[in-house]
């Protein structure tokens, strides 16, 4: 793991969506190393079991279900009580890098749903504490695919682009009143992230690209590092950005 920073976040409460694996569960529990009280939430339980198995001694509360149905929001906002000082949304899902030809409606809806809606809604919910608290900072995970058209299929490139607007609007609309928002663009990071590839057009356009300039994989508490940097007061000057983490892959 990179290095911590004792108490980072001594007293915060924090949620993260997509805790039970890959980015999501090094950011919890990175979190939870720094002192905080970890809101964890993932659609899997037994990653989420696993992962309270891993931290038996951190102030770790989790809660099972789709971030992308009201009701699980509705619990993590619960969970979390009256205070929420950050909000990390890491769920995400791919789109077996259809093409804007091929792209069904059920796929798009979804990839939206849980890539999209899910965040905002989210945001949505733990706005009012922070903006009554005139504090509270929020990392989106956006991706690679948030800047360009070469490495996902148009619903979840499409996706990234829309999470990092929403970032963008959360800064511009609520950053006088204290909140900050930020998003994290990975590039390849080795994670359990589903990735099918669901068209042979696809395959031919995206595997010279990728094979020409794609660093190698990252691990996840590499993306952890970033996304813990952006939550806390590290970054107090930082409002808007979608940061790339991603060995110099949007360099090239
Ligand atoms: P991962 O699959 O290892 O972890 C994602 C977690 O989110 C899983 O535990 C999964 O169960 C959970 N999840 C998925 N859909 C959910 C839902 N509807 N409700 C609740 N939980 C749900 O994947 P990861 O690579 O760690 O992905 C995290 C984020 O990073 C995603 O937003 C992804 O788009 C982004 N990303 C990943 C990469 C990569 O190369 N791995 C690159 C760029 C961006």
């Amino acid at each position: 793991m990179t290095d911590t920073t004792a108490g980072r976040f001594a007293g915060k409460t924090i949620v993260v969506t997509g805790a039970g694996s890959g980015i999501g569960r090094a950011t919890a529990i990175r979190l939870a190393g720094e002192g905080g009280r970890v809101i964890a939430t993932d659609v899997v339980a037994e990653r989420l079991d696993a992962l309270r198995a891993d931290l038996p001694d951190a102030d770790l509360e989790t809660v099972v279900g789709d971030v992308s149905q009201a009701e699980t929001i509705q619990q993590v906002v619960a969970a979390a009580g009256d205070r929420i000082d950050s909000l990390a949304n890491v769920a995400g899902i791919m789109d077996r890098f259809l093409p804007p030809s091929e792209v069904d409606d059920a796929t798009w809806e979804r990839v939206f749903s849980v890539n999209v809606t899910a965040p905002m809604r989210l945001t949505r919910a733990v706005l009012p504490l922070m903006i009554a608290a005139g504090s509270g900072t929020i990392v989106n995970v956006a991706s690679e695919a948030a800047l360009r058209g070469s490495t996902a299929g148009a619903a979840y490139t499409s996706s990234k682009h829309a999470i990092a607007g929403f970032t963008k609007s959360i800064a511009f609309f609520h950053g006088p009143q204290g909140i900050r928002a930020n998003a994290v663009a990975p590039g390849a990071v080795e994670t359990n992230i589903e990735a099918p590839m669901g068209s042979e057009y696809a395959a031919s356009r995206i595997g010279p690209v990728v094979q020409a300039i794609v660093p190698a994989a990252a691990q996840p508490d590499q993306l952890a590092a970033a996304i813990t940097w952006l939550l806390s007061d590290d970054s107090s000057n930082v409002n808007g950005v979608v940061l790339p983490s991603d060995g110099g892959w949007s360099a090239v």
